[in-house]
Parts: C-alpha cells; sequence; structure tokens
C-alpha cells in the first residue's frame, strides 16, 4: 500500500515538474511571436532540468580583471581596437614581442570564439595565433567537430603579445590586456566561446584558483554567451592520456550546436 502511495506521489511530482517547463517554454514562445524583447533572458536554470549538458552557470570573470568601464578601448570599433593593440605598451610583455597576436578568422558571429594562452614564438614571429604544432593540432579538433578555422571560427588569446620562454601570462599582464579581449568578445559576437588551457579557463570563469580538471567539460555563460573550457592543445600533445576528456569536451560542444562530431 505504501509502495503505490509512493508511486502516485513520485508520478505527480514528476507531472508537476514538467507542468513546470512546459509554462516556461510555452512563456519563451509567446514573446517570441508576440515580437516582445525580453530584457536579459536567462533559461540555464530551466534548460538545465530537461537537458543535462546545457550550459548552467553564470559566472562573470574575475572583478579584479575588468578595467574602469570608461575605458576608452570598451567603445572602440573592431579596426580602431586592432589599431590601439598594435602599439600597446600596458604590460612589459611589450619589450620583448615583435609583434601583436589580435586574432584571426571570422569576426563576425562566428560559431565559436576559441581564447588560447598566449602568443608563441611562431605566432609572435608571424602575428598569428595558432600558427605552430598545438595550432595545427587545434585545427585537427576543430575539423573533428565540423568547424574550419577562417569560416566559422575566431581565435584569440588571453594576451596578445609573447610571453618569454612560453611561460604562463602573469595576473598583470592577463589583467592590462583583458580590455581588449572584452571588447573582442562585444563586438564580434561569438555563438559560442571555448577556453584552452588554464589561464584563459580560469580568466573567463573568474575562478582564479581552479584546476583544469575542475573547470573542463562544465558549460558556463560569459555574458550570456555559452562557454566551454578544455584543456590546451600543447598540454594534449605532451600527455595523450588528455586527449579522451578533450574529445568529450568537443563532442559535448559540437551537441549543443547541433554539429556532427567525427573524432580527433
Ligand atoms: N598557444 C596559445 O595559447 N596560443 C597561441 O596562439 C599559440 C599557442
Amino acid at each position: 500500500m505504501q509502495d503505490t502511495e509512493d508511486k502516485r506521489s513520485a508520478l505527480s511530482n514528476a507531472l508537476g515538474r514538467t507542468d513546470e517547463l512546459f509554462d516556461s517554454f510555452m512563456n519563451v514562445l509567446r514573446q517570441d511571436f508576440s515580437g516582445e524583447k525580453a530584457e536579459k533572458r536567462d533559461f540555464s536554470e530551466t534548460a538545465a532540468r530537461i537537458i543535462p549538458d546545457a550550459p548552467k552557470e553564470e559566472i562573470p570573470p574575475d572583478a579584479e580583471l575588468i578595467g574602469a568601464p570608461d575605458d576608452e578601448r570598451l567603445h572602440m570599433s573592431f579596426d580602431a581596437l586592432l589599431e590601439d593593440s598594435s602599439k600597446c605598451t600596458r604590460c612589459g610583455l611589450c619589450e620583448t614581442r615583435h609583434n601583436v597576436v589580435f586574432g584571426t578568422g571570422c569576426a563576425e558571429r562566428p560559431v565559436v570564439m576559441v581564447i588560447g594562452e598566449g602568443p608563441g614564438e611562431n605566432e609572435d614571429l608571424q602575428g598569428l595565433p595558432f600558427v605552430g604544432r598545438a595550432g595545427q593540432y587545434l585545427d585537427r579538433w576543430l575539423d573533428a567537430i565540423s568547424l574550419s578555422r577562417n569560416k566559422d571560427v575566431y581565435i584569440t588569446n588571453t594576451v596578445k603579445c609573447r610571453p618569454p620562454q612560453n611561460r604562463d601570462p602573469y595576473p598583470d599582464e592577463k589583467k592590462a590586456c583583458f580590455d581588449f579581449l572584452r571588447r573582442q568578445i562585444e563586438l564580434i559576437r561569438p555563438q559560442t566561446i571555448l577556453c584552452l588551457g588554464k589561464p584563459a579557463s580560469t580568466l573567463m570563469t573568474g575562478q582564479a584558483d581552479a584546476s583544469m580538471s575542475s573547470l573542463r567539460g562544465r558549460f558556463f555563460f560569459y555574458e550570456g554567451i555559452p562557454m566551454i573550457c578544455t584543456y590546451h592543445p600543447a598540454a594534449v600533445l605532451r600527455d595523450p592520456d588528455l586527449r579522451r576528456p578533450v574529445w568529450d569536451d568537443l563532442k559535448k560542444l559540437a551537441r549543443y550546436l547541433g554539429l556532427p562530431a567525427g573524432g580527433v
């Protein structure tokens, strides 16, 4: 008897939840069809209950890293920002760089914006991101989820100048460069963001002390844009055991975007 009661109660709870979800989606549809513009719509909680892989967390980037709101860079056009970055002397990296590596690819609403760590030697010499061995590997990852670097993707880094000996960028360097990245995202309006490696993942999720293993494979929102973090291609080239988690993360992104995924 108790067993039947428990089942009845579980069923009634489940039906209640279904009703709630249905109402919530009907509200969305009503808004879309009526042309009514909602201020800011966050369906992550609702979506997370229906689709386990859906974006869940809205986490602003580290407040420490956000420049003054009246920073002139935050109002610049794309060309002005590019020009400004080419002369930047906001941190010590300007002293050793050969070229500022601003970014490359589709700069108008790309399917994915890739954010790496910082330019390496080849990137510094050519002025383009991810052109060395890690970059070629990244191209294979993108290809595996039906994306192409020039057509669907914009690629940039947390810092636009090469850190000497390819060390991780220091917090003050990431901070000095963040206004460029922030304005790039605003202007480029990517559909999703893919953070590669710890410097990009901790910066963009605002979790400065988090490990890569705790951040990877999770969806976040950056300013309403779904964002996922995974290991850096250079790290995977050093440690093939990371291939499996990276592939899982890429498949998650592909599934979210409705893209076919082959294999890396
Ligand atoms: N690694 C990065 O993080 N970015 C590049 O542009 C190249 C290698």
